[in-house]
Order: C-alpha cells, then structure tokens, then sequence
C-alpha cells in the first residue's frame, strides 16, 4: 500500500470510530473563564472531505494542546471532573492591597498568590499564570540544563579518583544546587511570612555556596600564572569560605529591616552578594589585564569568562534597578519584570563561566599539574562541607530569630512577619 494509500485508510478508520476526539483548550489567557468543559463546542473530530475523501486539517489561529484519547467525550469530561477535584488547581489571584507588605514587590501590581497557600498550593501554582511563575521556571529548567551538562561531564572525566577534577565537581554540584534551591524559595514563599523569609534564606545560602564553589575552581583552575603558588593562592578559599559566611549573614539580616528600612536592606543584600564577587574575580580581572596589555587576544577561556563578567553586571544592575517594571507599574506583573530577567541573566553569566572554567581546566592542565598546588580533599570536599555545615548554622539562627520573635498584632503594618492582610 503506498504511503498516501496508509494515510488515507489511517483518516477513514479515525473517521470511523466516535471516540478518537481532539478536544481543544484555547489556552490561559484566552477568556477570563476558560475551561476544558466549556470548550466542549470545539471538539473537533477528524472528518472527511467529501470531494476528494482526503481527510481535512483544521486551521487554528490560537495556541492549541491537544489531548487524543481513546473512549471519547464522556470518558474525558468524567477525567476532567476527577482531576479537576483531585488536583484542586489553586484560582485565586490577588492584587498587591490584598496581600500582607511582606509579599509585596516594587512595581509589581497583580498576580499575587495566596500569602497562606499549603505546599501542594503552592507547588500547583507553578502550572498556573502568576507572577512568580516565570521566577520558577527560569531557575527549574536551568537546573536541569546542568546536570544534564554534569553528567556529559561525568561521563568523560574520572571525578573519583581524578584530583585534578574535584573543583570542578564541587563547582558543577553547586551550580546545580543555587537555580534548584531559588526555584523552591519561589514555589513555596506564599506559604506564610515566616516561611517566605526562611525559603529566601535557604536561598541566600545556596548563593553564597556557590561563590565558594567560584572561589574553588578559579583558585585552582583561573589562577594567572604568576600568582601559583603565592600567598594569595593559598589563603584564596578560607577567605572564600568566611565571604560565603558573611554574605549568608548579610543577606538573611537584610530581611529583617526590609520593611523598615528598604534602601538599607536592599544595600546590605546587594553587597552581601557583590563582596565574594569581587574577591572571587580579582584573578580573573588581572588576568584580561595582563592578557589585554600583552597580546590582545583574550583566547576561548578568557572570551567565556569575560561575557560571563558582563552578565554578572547586568543581573547586579537588573537586581538593583527594579527595572522595567518601576518604570511602568502593572505592565510587566507577569512577563518581563526585573526579577525574571535577572533570573535568566544570571543562568546565562552561569553558562559562560562555566564554559570559560572548562576551557582554562583542559588548556592549562598539564602547566598547573607541574607548576601548581594540586587539589587536595580538604581545600575542596572539605571547604564544601565545612561551608554548608557553617551556613546551614546561620540560617538556623535566623530562623529560630524569626520564629520565637513575639507576634506582633495585626495594627502593625510594618512589622515583618505580620500574616494579616491589608485591605
Ligand atoms: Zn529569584
């Protein structure tokens, strides 16, 4: 039978059986009141052209899912009731005067989610349009865009035995971890104020864990090569380790004086994270300038590591700017705003200093194996360890403050862990 022959008896027998539907969903946004059973008008069945027997695609101007399921319109609508029962899809969506002020964000008007929601609330409001979803979904897809990177990675390098390779183990294990425990942080911070708090703490810590991991693989790995071996080389990750500690610090105080003080917790965060930047970059910077006054050619490594310099400049500007949504209220409450694109400029920073670290571990293994200090299990296994014991110490303090701090009653507008709403 030829192949249009198969086609056509493929559409005949379609045409044949009641129960092969495509039921059709317009998507989010299309109505205010959108549903599957609503839309049962548009079922469309695969028909026939009479003319030609040739069966008839239908054209759509709209976004479209299908779902092809076999017992036909009843079988669906009854798995529409269950599922629609059994997963309790969280609907309500609330504007910025309805939620307490510590859920509320510069510029961002609408979309809000239940400041009381559960955790399974909480985990289905992922799958539904709110101003935190495109916060989730840029740091959850990413997460897995590298440990998809880290087993490629595992799958060519001996990570066990190869000491040469532990900091880039401990830094793909954290580069992991950091879009991971931010992509949690927004799922489950409209579970109650306190809750928000400890979720962005736990985040906090994965941050600063990571400009340790930094820290490990650039001492190691980024190193120009007159600085091997210096006193600046040895010291570089128990200074790491005490930036990571105090930019924990920093950042989970900060939280405390939000309300009270904005611009000055906003400057404590923002420097919690700019200090192990800098001190993290300091080889990397006197590297592009010795390359810059010499050749003039920067080579794969450096070219990585300097478009990651320039993502991490704009995700410290989008995270301090609040723009556009300062500039336009309401208008990016859901797509666009400050947060997402420093969520995606940062994953992106991320990619090329990865990429940038890759190339400068394989292009100077064989001159660092010689000249420089090899990797031991303390300065890199031990440091992680040490580190997340030490930060994890922190983020108990903080919570445990958060905590047994006495509630303040409802009137108090400005205290931090206040659960009331505003109306
Ligand atoms: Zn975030």
């Amino acid at each position: 039978m030829s192949t249009q022959g198969s086609v056509l008896a493929l559409g005949k027998c379609l045409a044949c059986l009641e129960f092969m539907l495509f039921p059709v969903w317009r998507g989010i946004g299309a109505s205010s009141s959108i549903s599957w059973s609503q839309e049962w008008s548009r079922c469309l069945k695969w028909e026939f052209d009479s003319r030609d027997g040739g069966p008839r695609i239908p054209v759509f101007d709209y976004p479209i899912w299908f779902v092809f399921c076999r017992g036909g319109r009843a079988r669906i609508r009854e798995v529409y009731q269950r599922g629609r029962g059994a997963i309790r899809l969280p609907t309500d969506i609330f504007d910025i005067h309805q939620v307490p002020k510590v859920f509320r964000e510069d510029g961002i008007i609408s979309g809000y989610r239940h400041p009381r929601s559960s955790a399974l609330d909480c985990i289905l409001s992922s799958f539904q349009m709110n101003n935190e979803t495109i916060n989730i979904w840029t740091h959850f897809l990413p997460t897995w865009y590298f440990l998809w990177r880290f087993f490629l990675l595992g799958s060519t390098m001996d990570f066990l035995s190869d000491s040469y390779a532990w900091p880039l183990l401990v830094y793909m294990l954290l580069i992991c971890v950091y879009p991971f425990t931010s992509c949690c942080a927004h799922i489950f911070s409209t579970m109650s104020p306190e809750s928000r708090h400890i979720c962005y703490f736990f985040d906090y810590g994965a941050l600063s864990l990571y400009s340790l991991g930094c820290a490990i693989s650039y001492g190691f790995y980024v190193m120009p090569d007159c600085w091997v071996n210096s006193w600046i080389q040895q010291h570089f990750i128990p200074i790491a380790i005490g930036n990571s500690l105090l930019c924990t610090s920093m950042s989970c105080y900060s939280r405390f004086v939000e309300l009270q003080f904005p611009q000055r917790s906003k400057a404590l965060r923002t420097g919690a994270f700019v200090v192990p930047f800098l001190f993290d970059t300091v080889p990397l910077f006197y590297r592009v300038l010795l390359s810059c006054w010499g050749s003039c050619s920067l080579g794969e490594a450096l070219s990585n590591h300097c478009y990651h310099l320039l993502f991490a400049f704009l995700t410290c500007f989008l995270f301090t700017a609040h723009l556009p949504e300062r500039l336009a209220p309401g208008r990016f409450d859901y797509f666009g705003h400050s947060h997402q694109l420093f969520h995606v400029s940062a994953v992106v920073g991320t990619h090329f200093q990865m990429e940038g670290v890759l190339a400068d571990m394989s292009s100077r293994r064989q001159w660092l194996q010689t000249h420089g200090l090899a990797p031991s299990f303390l300065s890199t296994f031990g440091a992680l360890v040490l580190s997340f014991v030490l930060n994890l110490g922190i983020i108990a303090v903080f919570s445990a403050l958060l905590l047994w701090k006495p509630r303040p009653s409802c009137g108090q507008q400005h205290a931090p862990t206040c659960g009331c709403k505003e109306q």
